[in-house]
């Protein structure tokens, strides 16, 4: 047995130990393999990421690199416009070629005004001045004009033209020549071109101021007006040319010149006026916001540049604060360049984190799967943080050459997930299926081992039969001996008691006989050899032969046997002797399992096409598990008073067999210590016989 067990039980432990280790390998590695695609998926995302929000960045320089071209000068306006509507470039930052900030601007500390040798240039010059205003001075303007215009021609510079000009038009305007005037202040703006020179006061004011009384005087207010916006919006456009406090000052000094028309002021010029004055509002910040990033970017981007010129390439700063708002990206246009040399865009960290949160929504890893962005103190942000995440693997965010160093980007699934479920779950199945084997063959094992044991049990019976029958057949064969010896030796003299004798020997033999054909039916069931013989045959006097014989086989025992059989018991098809017989085991078992009352009741009848034949006794009876067994072969009572009892076990597989050879069956009712019946059915007509004899 225990070969068996160990051949089939080992191999399966052997198998389920390997199996189990195999998987559990497979585990392993399947989650290596996990873990390797979710970090390839994370280290894309990053590069995913990185490329568009630099396509975005180097898309902002494209529109920029129109607006500070070097050719150009730098138009504040457009600057302005570009930075309140590009996404990244919050501030627009541009550098000299020696990397002084060019933009934003601000205003000059002190200007000291320059003397009047410093703007003519030469002694003859100011001979021609001072004498042109002692005419005037003097009421003789036309003297004055003169030599103002003798001056004017004899002036190579720009600058000392222009204070010939301003006096001309100073000398026309007093002496009613409105037109000459104007068109000399006029000329006075056009060669100043935004300058705003002076000896004191701006040539580029006393013309504008001028032109506009001109105008008024003419009663063309409409004109008047429009010369003092242009001068406030281009005095605005020049705050970068004057210290705080004279800028302050020509700024009050115009704006109340525009303010004198207020009446006049058309819808259009109000509109103009308002703009402008948000302009100027703008201007005053200007200084602030350059001061902060000469501060902050203008020794990062020295520093840059001073390491590795990179000319015409995209590079990034960082402000290096811990929690700095803005990150810094500019293009060096090379030491070569002419006028402005650095273009930088100040980028707030917020838009950054804003395009990176987008840029990251979009990306698709798995059903479960999504990637997040963690900030620096590893959060997850706000939006993405619903429903409980777990965080499987981070990855730093390398984007714009570092800029957003400290954050990351996580792989993240639903509140409680394990990075070794996502490998396990496809080995489940692996798992189910060793574990069916193992099952299996366990169960075989089971079974050789029930199997072997009850070929045990049976060759246990078996002997116990042979040792029982061969027990059985003595006793008789022992009584016929002792008999007829009295017989055979004359002791027994009277012939009353010789017959006597005779009817004991004679009923040991029928006894004897029994036993012998019992033994032999039974083999013949086991090896198939058993026939029944059919014959239509009379069902009460089979009943009848049976009792009959049995009373032979208990005679001079203390047994009540009653019959109550049906007068109108029918002719049937069956093997009276095996019927017979089967009727003496069912009798033989009432009495041998009834110890005290041995009371036997035979009944016969006939009930919806069957016949019934019924042996009660009043005997031990028998319990429902008993019952379940006592028709299997060599089954014996297991009870001590049952196992006192002789007989050899095959008694009841007699009875069954023969019965269902008749298409019939058996019926047992018993309750223990009160008593059992034994029905037999059978039914008066045979279905295969009727197969055997089709009618007709
Ligand atoms: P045996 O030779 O042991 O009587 P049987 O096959 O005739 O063999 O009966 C099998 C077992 O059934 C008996 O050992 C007994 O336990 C039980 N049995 C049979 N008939 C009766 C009965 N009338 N009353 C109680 N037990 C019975």
């Amino acid at each position: 047995m225990g070969v068996i067990l160990g051949a089939v039980m080992l191999p399966s432990l052997i198998l389920a130990y390997f199996g189990f280790r195999y998987i559990r390998q497979e585990e392993v590695r399947q989650s290596q393999l996990v873990v390797e695609n979710l970090r390839i998926a994370l280290t894309n995302a990053v590069s995913e990421v990185d490329k568009e929000i630099s396509g975005r960045v180097e898309a902002t320089f494209d529109s920029l690199a129109s607006l500070a071209s070097p050719s150009v000068s730098v138009n504040t306006h457009r600057l302005r416009l570009f930075a309140a509507h590009n996404e990244y470039a919050e501030e627009v930052f541009l550098l000299s070629r020696d990397l002084h900030v060019v933009y934003p601007r601000t205003f000059r500390s002190q200007v000291k005004a320059p003397t009047m040798e410093e703007i003519l240039g030469s002694p003859s010059l100011e001979e021609h001045l001072i004498k042109g205003e002692q005419y005037e001075a003097r009421g003789n303007i036309s003297s004055a004009i003169e030599e103002f215009s003798s001056g004017l021609k004899a002036a190579p510079m720009r600058r000392a033209r222009l204070a010939f000009l301003v006096r001309i038009g100073r000398c026309q305007y007093k002496s009613n020549k409105f037109f000459q005037a104007r068109q000399t202040y006029e000329q006075v703006l056009v060669e100043d071109g935004h300058r705003f020179w002076g000896e004191g006061s701006p040539y580029h004011i006393a013309a504008a101021v001028n032109l506009a009384q001109i105008a008024a005087k003419q009663g063309n207010t409409e004109t008047a007006i429009d010369v003092l916006a242009g001068l406030y919006g281009d005095l605005l456009g020049a705050f970068d040319r004057f210290d705080r406090r004279t800028f302050q000052y020509y700024l009050q000094k115009v704006k109340s010149e525009l303010e004198s028309y207020h009446r006049y002021f058309t819808l259009p010029v109000k509109v103009r006026v308002d703009s402008l004055s948000k302009v100027e509002q703008e201007n005053l910040e200007e200084p602030n916001r350059r001061e902060n990033l000469r501060r902050r970017i203008v020794p990062l981007v020295e520093a840059a540049v001073r390491a590795t010129s990179k000319p015409n390439v995209l590079q990034f700063a960082s402000a290096g604060e811990q929690d700095s708002l803005h990150q810094f990206a500019f293009v060096d246009r090379g030491e070569q360049s002419q006028g402005i040399r650095i273009v930088g865009i100040a980028i707030p960290v917020s838009a950054l984190i804003n395009s990176i949160q987008e840029s990251v929504n979009k990306i698709r890893v798995g059903t479960n799967l999504r990637i997040a962005l963690l900030s620096r103190d590893g959060e997850i942000s706000e939006q993405q943080s619903k429903g409980g995440k777990t965080t499987l693997l981070e990855e730093p965010l390398s984007i714009l050459a570092g800029t957003m160093a400290g954050y990351k980007l996580a792989m993240v699934a639903p509140g409680g997930t394990r990075m070794e479920e996502l490998a396990s779950r496809s080995l489940t199945l692996y798992y189910v299926l060793i574990a069916a084997i193992v099952v299996v063959i366990a169960m075989g094992g089971v079974f050789v081992y029930l199997e072997s044991a009850r070929e045990r049990e049976l060759t246990q019976l078996k002997s116990d039969f042979l040792s029982n029958v061969t027990h059985d057949i003595k006793t008789p064969i022992a009584t016929i001996r002792a008999l007829a010896e009295n017989v055979n030796e004359g002791w027994v003299k009277s012939s009353e008691r010789q017959r006597h004798y005779f009817h004991v020997i004679g009923r040991e033999s029928e006894r004897l006989g029994h036993l012998v054909e019992k033994t032999l039916d039974f083999s013949r069931i086991e090896s198939g050899r058993k026939k029944y013989r059919m014959e239509q045959v009379s069902a009460r006097e089979v009943v009848d032969n049976a009792v009959e014989r049995f009373r032979t086989l208990t005679d001079g025992q203390d047994v009540a046997i009653t019959c109550e059989i049906a007068p109108d018991l029918p002719t049937l098809s069956m093997d009276e002797v095996a019927i017979g017989q089967a009727l003496l085991n069912l009798l033989e078992n009432a009495v041998k399992y009834s110890p005290e009352k041995k009371t036997v009741v035979v009944k016969a009848s006939v009930a919806d096409e069957h016949l019934a034949i019924a042996v009660s006794d009043r005997g031990v009876g028998m319990d429902k598990s008993e019952i379940s067994r006592i028709f299997e072969k060599f089954y014996r009572s297991e009870s001590p008073a049952g196992r006192k009892v002789s007989g050899s076990g095959v008694g009841l597989t007699i009875v069954k067999d023969a019965v269902e050879a008749h298409e019939g069956h058996i019926e047992v009712v018993s309750k223990r210590n009160e008593g059992s019946t034994f029905t037999i059915i059978l039914p008066l007509e045979q279905k295969g016989r009727h197969a055997d004899n089709p009618p007709g």
